[in-house]
């Protein structure tokens, strides 16, 4: 790795960190591509007429995903909120001041059980900051067609679709057939697609608005992307004068994220795809011959056009249980983070989408070390309670974090 690599983290004492478990808002989500951080810079000192900017973040949306129009906001969490609110109060300011007091407004949001997820924060308090309320919609394993008929009231305002690894990927009503249930009863359909590639498909099946993160695939800088329906689209922009003004998007998350859109739109697919190929390729040979370790690579769950490597590990032959080996991959320098969420079930996954160049060689070596150390006995115990805490654990010792 280069030496500027090396320069950065010296001088900021932060420690260095190889991201091979997605784009994690815990690790600074993703690297930002060129573009993106030449037009954040080339706009941070100088003034622009915000409302003419917006007007071309707009039009570059529509372009990116085929809606009507577009809006950037701080986050695709923000999004959601901005989103519901928007549904709730059309473009009437008065009712944009209004919220979060939704008196007078249909205030009811419907979210399938099993869509009732938390990437961070729960999905649900992205709704109920609007002011609104949540209908949960059937149960986390089973939603049928007329549970979601049954749940459309003369007050529900919006339905919220989530598209995403976090959610029940079973026993759910696709989405094409959830709007045309909800576009019978006149209720708008707002999906969140915060990580998903496809910026055309869930318009083209029914979405009334679509959601996505700036700062994840696409390699932008921290925003949420708005496409869809041209009038909601508006309603969304005027939460600035309302609750969106606490979730602001500065000039260089528009200009970058604008960039960012343009960018994804002519890189080299193909390219991206062997590259990460190679590094699963590089992985799996680092894992072979291992006991107790059984590599392969995996499909992403929600279709994106990306695989993972994926470790089953036996704990009682691998030497030690996945919890102890992702430790220990992070306890060094640089740490190395894989994905983690399914450690409980002996599974690890390496991501290849955010490496630099020389990082999948470095992954490599790191964890056939890791896997030797671990046959051989010599990994610590990993405590699955304590690190079932870390949430907790982490925002009580926050100041203390090295
Ligand atoms: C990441 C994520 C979010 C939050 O996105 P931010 O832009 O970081 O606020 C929301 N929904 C899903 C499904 C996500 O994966």
């Amino acid at each position: 790795m280069s030496s500027n690599w090396d320069a950065f983290y010296g001088a900021s004492g932060l420690r260095p960190v190889v991201n091979v478990s997605g784009t994690m808002t815990s690790l600074g989500a993703s690297i930002a591509v060129p573009e993106a951080i030449a037009a954040a810079a080339a706009i941070l000192p100088r003034f622009a007429v915000m409302s003419e900017l917006h007007a071309r973040a707009s039009r570059a949306i529509a372009e990116a995903t085929g809606a009507e129009a577009g809006f950037i906001t701080a986050s695709a969490s923000a999004g959601i909120t901005i989103a519901v609110a928007a549904a709730m109060t059309g473009t009437d300011l008065s009712r944009v001041e209004q919220l979060p007091d939704t008196e007078g407004m249909k205030n009811r949001v419907i979210l399938q059980a099993g869509h009732s997820c938390h990437y961070g924060a729960p999905v649900t308090q992205g709704i109920r900051l609007s002011g609104a309320r949540v209908d949960l919609v059937g149960t986390a394993t089973l939603v049928n067609e007329h549970n979601i008929a049954g749940a459309i009231t003369d007050m529900t305002a919006a339905a919220l679709f989530v598209v995403s690894h976090h959610v029940v990927d079973y026993g759910q009503v696709p989405l094409r057939r959830f709007a045309e249930i909800c576009h019978e009863r006149g209720v708008p359909v707002i999906v969140d697609a915060a990580s998903e590639y496809d910026l055309r498909g869930f318009l083209a099946a029914g979405a009334d608005l679509v959601i996505y993160s700036a700062h994840k695939f696409l390699g932008g800088p921290t925003a949420g992307i708005v496409a869809g329906k041209r009038d909601l689209v508006r309603a969304c922009y005027m939460q600035n004068a309302g609750i969106g003004r606490g979730m602001k998007v500065g000039k260089e998350s528009i200009a970058g994220a604008m960039a960012a859109l343009k960018a994804w739109g002519q890189r080299d697919a193909a390219g991206i795809r062997a590259r990460e190929r190679a590094a699963l390729e590089l992985w799996l040979g680092a894992a072979a011959g291992h006991p107790g370790v059984e590599a392969r690579i995996v499909p992403d769950p929600t279709d994106n056009p990306l695989d993972r490597l994926e470790l089953q590990i036996d704990a009682a032959t691998a030497g030690a249980s996945a919890l102890a080996i992702a430790l220990d991959l992070a306890a060094e320098d640089p740490a190395v983070i894989v994905r983690d969420h399914r450690a409980d079930h002996g599974i690890l996954q390496l991501d290849p989408c955010n490496l630099h160049p020389g990082q999948a060689e470095l992954v490599a070596a790191r964890l056939s070390q890791t896997l030797a150390r671990a046959a051989s006995r010599q990994l610590p115990d990993a405590d699955a309670d304590a690190w079932r805490r870390r949430s907790e654990t982490g925002f009580a010792n926050w100041e203390k974090s090295e």
